[in-house]
């Protein structure tokens, strides 16, 4: 296993930071980001163990989104069995009165959402 990755941006080596610049004299270049293996996430195979920067990554991801996806088709769409249950909750509001410089408070009804996930073996 190698301990180092050149970032597989394909724009990496055109953005004008420091950290790209090789060379002396009036042989300078930018040159494509090495990156350390592991020193993204400390249990190792992050995916920044491939790009130096989400710029570089969204660069990959657009220019070979059409390869990537054929690596696992998606053909149909999948679904996650669930169960929604709505429960009316009692509420408290309070309004500032600016000419009693009070604050009232009245009730209120509100319908809470919980979507929980129903096992199926
Ligand atoms: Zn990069």
């Amino acid at each position: 296993m190698t301990d180092y990755n050149w970032c597989h941006g394909p724009e990496c080596h055109t953005q004008e930071t420091q950290s790209r610049v090789r060379g002396s004299g009036d042989n300078k270049v930018l040159r494509t980001i090495k990156i350390r293996v592991n020193s993204h996430n400390q249990y190792g195979n992050s995916i920044f163990d491939y790009f130096c920067n989400t710029r570089c990554l969204y660069d990959y991801l657009r220019e070979h989104a059409q390869a990537i996806s054929a690596i696992a088709p998606r053909r149909e769409a999948l679904e996650t069995p669930i169960k929604v249950v709505k429960e009316k909750q009692q509420c408290e509001g309070s309004s500032y009165n600016h000419e009693t410089r009070e604050y009232t408070s009245y009730p209120y009804t509100t319908t809470k959402t919980t979507i929980s996930r129903v096992d199926n073996g």
